[in-house]
């Protein structure tokens, strides 16, 4: 097996491989994907090839132009999802918060995600780290910050049970599932332009040892907001890909957050972002 590999989107759409603090590119890889004619196929080309492009990735990374990570800017590491799924009150400690703050819960009942099950966010959402995220409403309004461990799908995957349910995932990486809070449905609050950040890059599924158990953490202007660990995912990660595939039919590039944790709080323009995910990465993101 090759070894794994980060890889991220950056500037004009170009591909590369992170090391340590270096972007090489190895944009070339692209001339190997299908050129599609309409009406395309749904999913994301780039991630139903990744598979069988990870050797060219790695003879690219050898000759490849090598730039510091931090004079490039970061896209989303899924260019094309046919669709975001997101699970709403995953951790039991942000039950209790949502309970306990009108701010969060705006009056309405707070239950957990066997109530729920999932909800979607429109694609258009997805911005990578450098494109920051726009505040919409300016009337007072809370816009919070809430950082979750994503993951996109590798292969179309339907019924998949739970025990299988991991294979079917391609890569992992920091998804922030920003929202506004207030009494509109899930699907206009959380959907806004740049209300999904995906980032910094994407992390190969074989270098993740236990996505069950990872730390995840973020700050705001150097202030730790969250700051917990996967392990205590009311559905794990397993299972929502399981029931995830016993919904929709998931297709390669497909997005799923997997929920995020307590301390959960609002954001405003000036404010910079620091999230991590253990053996993923960590990213800065602007808020505009
Ligand atoms: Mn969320």
């Amino acid at each position: 097996m090759e070894k794994a590999v980060q890889v991220c989107r950056f500037n004009d759409q170009r591909v590369g491989v992170v090391e340590e603090n270096q972007v090489i590119d190895v944009t070339a890889v692209t001339e190997l994907l299908p050129v599609l004619r309409w009406p395309v196929p749904l999913g994301d080309a780039f991630i139903a090839g990744l598979r069988s492009l990870r050797p060219k990735i790695e003879e690219l990374s050898k000759t490849g132009e090598r730039r510091d990570l931090r004079s490039v800017s970061l896209l989303s590491p899924i260019a094309n999802p046919s669709k975001v799924i997101a699970a709403p009150v995953n951790y039991t400690k942000h039950i209790d918060e949502s309970r306990l703050d009108a701010g969060i819960n705006f009056g309405t009942e707070v239950s957990a995600i066997d109530r729920y099950a999932l909800f979607l966010k429109s694609t258009s959402s997805v911005v990578g780290p450098s494109e920051g995220i726009q505040i919409h409403h300016h009337d007072g309004r809370r816009t919070d910050h809430e950082v979750e461990l994503a993951l996109v799908i590798g292969e179309k995957a339907r019924h998949v049970p739970v025990e299988q349910a991991l294979k079917y995932v391609a890569g992992y990486f920091i998804g922030l599932d920003i929202t506004i809070r207030g009494t509109e449905d899930r699907s206009y609050r959380k959907s806004l332009d740049t209300f999904t950040v995906l980032g910094p890059w994407l992390v190969t599924a074989d270098a993740v040892n236990n996505p069950e158990s990872l730390d995840l953490s973020i700050s705001v202007n150097g202030e730790i907001r969250q700051n917990a660990n996967t392990r205590d995912l009311i559905w794990s990660v397993a299972k929502l890909v399981s029931f995830a595939s016993s919904a929709y039919t998931l297709y390669p590039g497909d997005v799923i957050l997997t929920g995020t944790p307590e301390g959960v709080g609002p954001i405003k323009p000036g404010d910079v972002l620091h999230a991590a995910i253990q053996g993923v990465g960590a990213m800065d993101v602007l808020v505009r």
